[in-house]
């Protein structure tokens, strides 16, 4: 069984203006990386399909589907809608939202399932700061939400843990999933940063910890061998979901959390090593952030590279 590698060129098309940091040419620099250093090899590349509006229903509000497919619907040839300051849809964005979603429920499927050990979706729009009716921070649909649920009422998955190492808060999966006793949701975000929450969870099932500017990898792996892992180990994943933004990277303009390839790699292992005590080795990881071109592909290859079991 070979580890499943989900993208679309269609990811490709959503744009939101010359010189945006989430940008094409993400999903590029993740593909060279993960190319040249073999990983490929090890893995069965997939075409996201596009998610259902039922799958986006078991995470997104009725009203905010409808509200943005008929504003998606409605964008002229060659042109930007705004949907927040730093956020804005062209002509192939909703397209792109529906694969990056489809690519979290084939990976749902796929790991649940047992077709595949584990997933890796290299997709965008990311999706980690969209709301259950708001869309924000350069995400529309939120990936990893839809995928979780998924796995829930399609497999009887019952206890998942989303595990989410962007520099910044997930505080979209927070608002989607904070009063689902279901999910334990762990995240490391930089404080006094985008999306300027996260320090008071919402809910007895996050488990946040805001680090401050520079605290480096030593910190970032503290927090994560004293809070995420006593309570992973509590929770007993069935089945673990990894929002991986690597725009932590001290390379990325983006955070000024001064991480490196070596903690993105190490990071990885420990959540590798509770899948496998307790989750059959079930991981679907979605990519979120990471905007310094060569920094996120290196760091995304030490991610796939662990995930895997290429290491
Ligand atoms: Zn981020």
């Amino acid at each position: 069984m070979l580890a499943a590698y989900i993208t679309h060129t269609d990811c490709q098309k959503h744009e939101m203006g010359s010189n945006h940091p989430e940008c094409p040419e993400r999903l590029g620099a993740v593909n060279d990386q993960l190319l040249i250093k073999g990983l490929l090899d090890y893995m069965e590349q997939l075409d996201a399909p596009l998610a259902t509006q039922e799958q986006l229903a078991k995470a997104h509000s009725p009203s905010y589907l409808q509200e943005f497919a008929e504003i998606a619907q409605q964008v002229p040839e060659n042109a930007h809608v705004q949907i927040d300051p730093d956020t804005s849809i062209n002509e192939f964005s909703y397209q792109a939202a529906l694969r990056a979603a489809g690519a979290a429920v084939l990976a749902s499927n796929l790991v649940a399932s047992g077709q595949a050990p584990v997933a890796f979706c290299n997709i965008r729009p990311p999706g980690h700061h969209a709301e259950r009716s708001n869309a924000g921070g350069f995400c529309f649909f939120n990936n990893v939400a839809v995928g979780i649920r998924h796995a829930m009422s399609h497999h009887g998955i019952d206890r998942i843990a989303l595990i989410d190492f962007d520099v910044h808060h997930g505080n979209g999966s927070e608002d989607i999933l904070f009063d689902d006793p279901r999910v334990l949701m762990c995240s490391i975000f930089e404080k006094n940063l985008y999306p300027f929450c996260g320090d008071v969870p919402m809910g007895s099932n996050m488990i946040n910890v805001g680090l401050p500017t520079r605290s480096g990898g030593e910190a970032f792996r503290q927090a994560v061998n004293e809070v995420w892992i006593p309570a992973l180990e509590k929770f007993q994943p069935e089945m673990i979901f990894i929002s991986a933004g690597f725009d932590g990277h001290r390379e990325d303009d983006m955070g000024n959390l001064a991480l490196v390839e070596a903690d993105y790699e190490w990071v990885t292992k420990q959540i590798v090593q509770i899948a496998q005590r307790y989750s059959h080795g079930r991981i679907v990881s979605c990519l979120e952030g990471g905007y310094d071109l060569s920094s996120l592909g290196r760091s995304a290859a030490a991610h796939v590279r662990v995930l895997i079991g290429a290491d």
